[in-house]
């Protein structure tokens, strides 16, 4: 019998983004996650299997071996740290920015300056290296509307078209990171299952070269 498979995805562009890559590799979902309410989804191969998840826990189950393999965005790979990983492709889909955003160019004054995010690691690196000491503000979602309602004077954010920006009044002002999605891997499965996975990377990193090609 081969080896089981299983590799981690979040829903919506992540899944959609990475389909079209799986397929290259002869992996087709049987269900859609959009519409199943099922976590783990079998695929046209009995052995492998996917795992849809929240993006910023698809780290958490690669690390321990919960999935063994995974496809994460740059900034929750960044915010996550490496531990317990390989990081062996860039898939080049769901490509953004780190930004930070706020009304308009930050000035000093005598407070600490609030910072409103998810990414509190990357904010607290970035305004480090800056020589900043700034007040970190953990957020969980809509990070735009803290600086419109006075809890922050800037965000940590990603930013695509910077639509949602425009739309409450603010601007992009520093770029911390380019983020695209990244494939990751456990590394335990890497070395036990190290045939079939590599063949999976190939695989997978010649899909992103031909999608590459054609654009
Ligand atoms: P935008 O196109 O800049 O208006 O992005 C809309 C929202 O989608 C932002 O608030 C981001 O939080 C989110 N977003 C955009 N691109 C990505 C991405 N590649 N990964 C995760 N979130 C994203």
């Amino acid at each position: 019998m081969s080896e089981q498979l299983t590799i981690a995805l979040s829903k919506g562009r992540i899944f959609k983004e990475t389909l079209p890559l799986l397929a290259h590799a002869g992996i087709e979902a049987v269900d859609d996650p959009e519409t199943s309410r099922k976590l783990i989804l079998d695929t046209n191969h009995d052995d492998v299997k996917l795992v849809i998840i929240r993006a910023s826990d698809v780290p958490t189950y690669v690390q321990y071996g919960a999935a063994d393999l995974g496809v994460a965005g740059k900034d929750v790979l960044m915010e996550h740290g490496g531990a317990g990983l390989y990081e062996p492709l860039d898939l080049r889909i769901a490509r953004c920015r780190l930004m930070v955003a706020g009304h308009g160019p930050w000035s000093e004054q005598a407070q600490r300056l609030r910072i409103a995010t998810k990414y509190v690691n990357c904010a607290r690196e970035y305004f480090a290296k800056q020589g900043m000491q700034v007040e970190i503000i953990k957020l969980y979602g809509s990070m735009e509307l803290a600086p419109l309602v006075g809890l922050s004077d800037l965000i940590v954010d990603v930013v695509d078209t910077g639509n949602t920006l425009k739309a409450n009044g603010l601007m992009p002002l520093e770029s911390i990171a380019d983020i695209s999605s990244r494939l990751v891997v456990n590394k335990a499965s890497m070395k036990r299952k190290h045939t079939r996975v590599q063949s999976f990377i190939d695989q997978i990193a010649e899909a992103v070269r031909q999608q590459e090609d054609a654009a």
